[in-house]
């Protein structure tokens, strides 16, 4: 049993007695567990492992992602954060010079991150719509990197708008899109090449990937900010 460290900085591989490998990120809040997952410890540090069913951007990472824009240090907008599941390893990988802004439209859902937060202090939670990012500008600043999942019909639209307002120059999006979230009677390849399309008149498409096995009709794109 040891962990290694991956292929992304702040991202790291967890070898079981069996030789089975999982992603994990530095538990920033050691003892703090946020959605019921396995906690390690080596060589006096602790780690979280990070769920693929759980998370589209693990699903991402364990699929062969190769642009990991979220970096110790960065600063990240997180659209659709809930409950905090992946925007707790995001918050992992940033560390404490990092900062995520999590924006998230259900009071209810939102009320679940408050007691993560009170110790996870890198991570804000946002109340807000993400389809009027005017509403929450005086909140966030310019930041490197912007995450999106919120399963909407305007995703892309979304995407770009909160671009134009908090994303820097030459700055990263990642973006989950579920094919039936924005038209169900459509093939999700057809899908997602609207949506490609959409994204490429405002950014640089660097990647896109498939979440299947872990996600069924997922893809997700790395996208740049000319
Ligand atoms: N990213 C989360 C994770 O991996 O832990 C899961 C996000 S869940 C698929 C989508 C979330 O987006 C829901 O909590 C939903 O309430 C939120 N959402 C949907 N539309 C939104 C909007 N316009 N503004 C802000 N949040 C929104």
């Amino acid at each position: 049993m040891r962990i290694k460290k991956g292929k992304f900085p702040g991202v790291y591989v967890f070898v079981d007695e069996d030789g089975s490998e999982r992603i994990a990120t530095k538990n920033l809040v050691p003892g703090q567990k946020v959605y019921g997952e396995r906690l390690i410890k080596s060589e006096g540090e602790e780690y979280r492992i990070w769920n693929p069913s759980r998370s589209k951007l693990g699903a991402a990472i364990l699929n062969g992602l190769e642009n990991f824009p979220i970096k110790p240090g960065s600063k990240v907008l997180y659209l659709g954060v809930a409950s905090g599941t992946t925007a707790s390893h995001v918050s992992d990988v940033v560390g404490w010079e990092g900062k995520v802004f999590g924006v998230e439209f259900s009071p209810r859902v939102l009320r679940e991150l408050v007691p993560l937060v009170e110790e996870r202090r890198n991570l804000v939670p946002i109340l807000g719509d993400a389809t009027k990012p005017e509403g929450y500008r005086a909140l966030v600043p310019k930041v490197d990197v912007i995450f999106e999942d919120v399963a909407q019909p305007t995703q892309a639209k979304i995407l770009i708008d909160n671009a134009r307002v908090f994303l820097k120059s030459g700055g990263y999006a990642m973006i989950s899109v579920k094919s039936r979230s924005i038209d169900v009677t459509k093939e999700p390849e057809q899908v997602f090449k609207e949506v490609e399309r959409e994204l490429s008149e405002y950014f640089e498409v660097v990647e896109r990937l498939s979440l299947e096995p872990y996600e069924k009709d997922h893809a997700l794109f790395v996208v740049r900010k000319p």
